[in-house]
């Protein structure tokens, strides 16, 4: 069987498996999601890998290397998915590492050190299978419901045969000195790759950070519409459009200046009450300000802040934050993306350059202090829906680029 023929009976068998009525459903902590854990170990055997379930029930199939005492390589990536999403978010990662398992195993190489393929549990619902073995995970994080239907995750984690309380007593699981790299290949879930006519795989610089809040509220004065002359009028929804327009400009100053940045505000809200002739006395918002710069990060939140104050004062209005939640940027290693690089010449295959706007589980790896890189791929119609796309031949060139860096690692 080809790699190409490889990947597409488990990319199709997965499908079969998790198929709901659009797009796939396996949710982390499910039935579901153990039953195609168990078939991917069943495809690893096969390979001739050894499997094991870490104690946060990620599945670890081994291809073993000349001398397993050294810090081994990871290639990772998730077998969960969101709620009718796509098929290749997540679970292109993994078997890129079984493709490239299958390739080096029937190469007749062997690598010095152990190539662990990973299967994470639940990323989608906050990197939870990553972080349980990270030592990271919270007694709060036990205690949420993924959706309202769903159960706590402590209790899904119950009935997967896991005891969750092990996992949050911040004790590590896997600890950077026995992990040589971390390789993470997914897809792009943007559209720079897809729209760019150099390249279809992408080099992750880094993840990108941010500061969000959920619920920032502006307060002005409820009144008639008709009623208030402009001078009197303390007009909550006048005051945050004012304030998104400012920041946009200061967005788009500090792209001009070359600076990583993505701003956002995606939920925006007048109470219920709220008529056509009424003028608003009350907006919230989020804000969530991402980059791959703790410096601008900062910098964007403090202009932020001022121009909250500008325009509190000029419309009479006031703002009331709540609480301001931070997420630290993760570089990619700098030799391991030197190494993929590489690998992509020798391989032939066009790379570019790009950060990673979305959260992965290697972001939080590499906040550990162990050396991370990822592969982007194209992919068409987005992420998180289930009109997500990856073209066959763009994976495999992807797959080409981390064969390739792996047989060369050492
Ligand atoms: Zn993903």
């Amino acid at each position: 069987m080809t790699v190409q023929e490889f990947a597409q009976k488990i990319f199709s068998d997965v499908r079969e498996m998790s198929k709901s009525a659009l797009g796939v459903t396996r949710l982390g902590y499910t039935e579901k999601e153990t039953e195609v854990l168990r078939y991917l170990e069943s495809t690893a055997r096969n390979l001739g890998l050894a499997c094991r379930y870490d104690v946060a029930g990620n599945l670890w199939m081994t291809l073993r290397g000349k001398n397993p005492n050294l810090p081994g390589i990871m290639v990772a990536s998730h077998a969960d998915s969101v709620p009718e999403g796509g098929n290749f978010d997540g679970l292109a990662g993994i078997v890129a590492g079984l493709c490239a398992a299958k390739d080096i195993q029937e190469s007749q190489r062997q690598l010095q050190q152990d190539l662990n393929v990973v299967a994470f549990r639940c990323e989608e619902q906050g990197l939870i299978g990553s972080r349980a073995i990270l030592g990271t995970l919270k007694a709060e994080d036990l205690q949420r419901r993924y959706r309202p239907e769903c159960k706590l995750l402590g209790e899904s984690m119950q009935d997967c045969g896991i005891d969750p309380q092990a996992l949050v007593q911040g004790k590590a699981y896997l600890y950077a000195k026995d992990v040589a790299a971390y390789f993470e290949l997914h897809i792009e879930q943007g559209p720079k790759l897809e729209l760019s006519d150099q390249a279809k795989v992408g080099l992750v610089t880094g993840i990108r950070g941010n500061v969000f809040h959920r619920s920032i509220r502006c307060v002005g004065e409820t009144a008639h519409s008709g009623a208030i002359d402009f001078e009197f009028r303390h007009d909550a929804v006048a005051a945050v459009a004012e304030l998104f327009s400012a920041m946009r400009s200061h967005w788009i100053e500090r792209l001009k200046a070359g600076e990583d940045l993505v701003y956002t505000n995606g939920v925006v809200n007048t109470p219920a009450s709220q008529s056509f002739n009424i003028i608003a006395g009350e907006v919230t918002f989020s804000l969530d300000i991402r980059t791959l710069s703790v410096e601008t990060r900062q910098a964007f939140y403090r202009c932020f802040k001022e121009e909250a104050a500008k325009v509190a004062k000029t419309f009479g209005v006031k703002f009331e934050f709540d609480e301001a939640f931070y997420i630290e940027p993760s570089l990619s290693n700098p030799s391991l993306v030197e190494k993929l690089e590489q690998a992509a010449a020798q391989e032939a295959v066009p790379v570019i350059h790009m950060a990673s706007g979305a959260g992965h589980d290697a972001g939080d790896v590499a906040q550990q202090g162990i050396p991370m890189a990822m592969i982007f791929v194209a992919n068409q119609n987005g992420s998180h829906n289930w009109r997500e796309a990856m073209r066959m031949e763009d994976f495999l060139a992807a797959v080409r680029v981390l064969t390739r860096a792996l047989k060369n690692f050492n």
